[in-house]
């Protein structure tokens, strides 16, 4: 794997048990009146609840826009006017075709392409949905990403769907893309069953999606204008969370910092003096990083790797460089946090003579789940398969919490990211070759299943719905949403230093 090739992705997000935090939700019969949500009654499964103040300087931390939810009105379903049977017939065309989408599952798994040469696998879905009836664009604004759509009536609302097939470097299909894929071909396919049917006008979109372990695919549809028109837009991701568990859980902000220093090489032993030591620069950086860290907010994350250290040592290097992730619950706070890291490569650069190059990628936001959707689908996933999920719509200290380009899809429209249990051995969840195999398994195949009846039964509920509809736009326009300043790369950097401030071919992780 190179340097630039750097997984990241949405990842397990294991939460801890038994730590009983939070406080209680602002109205109490909130979690009565979703009954239908089978939310745990464990102290630490709480839905929506804050957590307690820590009493430190949170000037870094934009804690008031994580607590924007809870200010809110509870959520009042009113799921109950919605079609059961239409529901009903999701599920029945799902499981009708389990076998061929297992196949395609299957397939993918065994053929992994990392983000952005998935052309096999665009290949092999894009032949499957046509086979299927399905009107299909082929290299959809990218070359490895596809449209998939199906239009009953006239009228009616857009519903999105998003299906993911890279793989990881060297570790193929560990995040379970493959699943992602079929849970989104399998939804369209039970929307569309139901719409015929129940005589539901509306339209689904299913976007091949590529690139999300470190590429950022998402965001380049996004700003192509891929997703323009959809009403809601929704995918699920596999992980280790106990096995027919569904969850729905926000994700940590990312940028990802690439730092050169620029030396002047020289005999390491017979003239040293004439050179500047660009691995000393790289030195000074890591420590300046890690004092740094001391001072950090618990939320935050700066984690970064050498990825030059020099030609020979019997050379004074004259090129050392450096790659660190930062991430933060949002991306204001991401902004932040960049702003005090990027300083320490800046006094390492002053401190040995060095020049800098800082390349930095586009911020991948963290993920604002929409709650009308996240209760949606936990209420249809109960009813129709038992399933419970768990939601919890804010920061987590207490959960292990990874990425995901999506993120940048819930700040742009009502959107919701679930997340479904499959078997795995303990400890060796996304990102292992153990995930890679129990993405195989058939267990994992029938928890994909019902993960996609529920994005199949919230689409059919946004499209035909339009108190819903409205009600889901009314709660993603109120979620805090980035300024200017907070998109872009690093705008300026220290006078006297090389800057580079946007990007130039590197990707990140999401
Ligand atoms: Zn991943
Ligand atoms: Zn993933």
């Amino acid at each position: 794997m190179g340097s630039n090739a750097t997984p990241g992705c949405f990842a397990f997000l294991r939460r801890s048990r038994g730590t009983g935090v939070g406080n209680p939700p602002a109205d109490p019969g909130a979690l009565s009146r979703r009954s239908h949500t089978p939310h745990t009654s464990e102290p630490a499964l709480r839905s929506h609840y804050v957590p307690e103040p820590c009493g430190c300087s949170l000037a870094s931390h934009d804690l008031a826009s994580l607590q924007i939810r809870e200010e809110l009105p509870p959520y009042q379903s009113v799921r109950e006017a919605f079609n059961k049977d239409a529901q009903e017939t999701a599920r029945i065309e799902i499981l009708a075709h389990a076998d061929p989408l297992k196949d395609l599952s299957l397939w993918l798994n065994v053929h992994p392409e990392i983000g952005y040469e998935e052309h096999k696998a665009h290949s092999k879905v894009t032949a499957y949905l046509k086979d299927q009836g399905f009107d299909v664009e082929e290299h959809y604004k990218l070359d490895t990403a596809f449209r998939a759509s199906y239009t009953h009536g006239k009228g009616g609302r857009v519903f999105g769907l998003n299906s993911e097939y890279d793989a990881l470097p060297g570790v193929g299909h560990a995040c379970g893309h493959n699943l992602i894929c079929v849970v989104g071909v399998a939804a369209i396919i039970g929307m569309r069953a139901a719409m015929k049917k129940h005589r539901i006008d509306g339209t689904v979109v299913l976007l091949g999606t590529p690139a999300e372990e470190g590429g950022e695919g998402k965001l380049k549809l996004l700003e192509a204008g891929a997703y323009k028109g959809m009403d809601a837009c929704m995918m699920a991701h596999p992980d280790g969370q106990p096995a027919a568990q569904h969850s729905v859980l926000p994700s940590l902000a990312i940028q990802s910092i690439w730092a050169d220093f620029h030396g002047i090489p020289a005999q390491a032993s017979a003239q040293p003096w004439e050179g500047i030591n660009a691995l000393d620069a790289v030195h000074l950086a890591y420590g300046a990083i890690s004092a740094m860290r001391q001072q950090l907010h618990p939320s935050d994350r700066v984690h970064g790797i050498i990825t030059n250290g020099g030609a020979a040592a019997n050379i004074i290097p004259d090129l050392a460089s450096m790659k660190y992730f930062v991430r933060a619950p949002t991306a204001k706070a991401v902004v932040a946090l960049r702003e005090k890291i990027i300083p320490c490569f800046e006094a390492a650069a002053k401190a040995t003579g060095c020049k800098l190059k800082i390349t930095t990628d586009e911020l991948t936001y963290d993920l604002r789940n929409v709650a009308p959707l996240a209760d949606e689908y936990a209420a249809c996933v109960g009813d129709l398969y038992g399933t419970k999920t768990y939601i919890n719509l804010k920061y987590d200290p207490n959960a292990a919490l990874a990425s995901t380009d999506f993120g940048n899809v819930t700040y742009a429209l009502p959107s919701c990211h679930p997340n479904f249990g499959i078997p795995t051995i303990n400890g060796r969840a996304n990102h292992t070759y153990e995930f890679a195999k129990a993405a195989r398994s058939e267990e994992a195949h029938e928890e994909a299943w019902r993960a996609a009846t529920g994005l199949a039964c919230v689409g059919l509920r946004v499209v035909a719905d339009g108190a819903f509809a409205n009600e889901i736009k009314r709660r993603s326009s109120l979620a805090d949403k980035p300024t200017a300043h907070v998109t872009g790369a690093r705008p300026s950097a220290a006078v006297g230093f090389l800057v580079d401030p946007g990007p130039t071919g590197r990707v990140g992780p999401t």
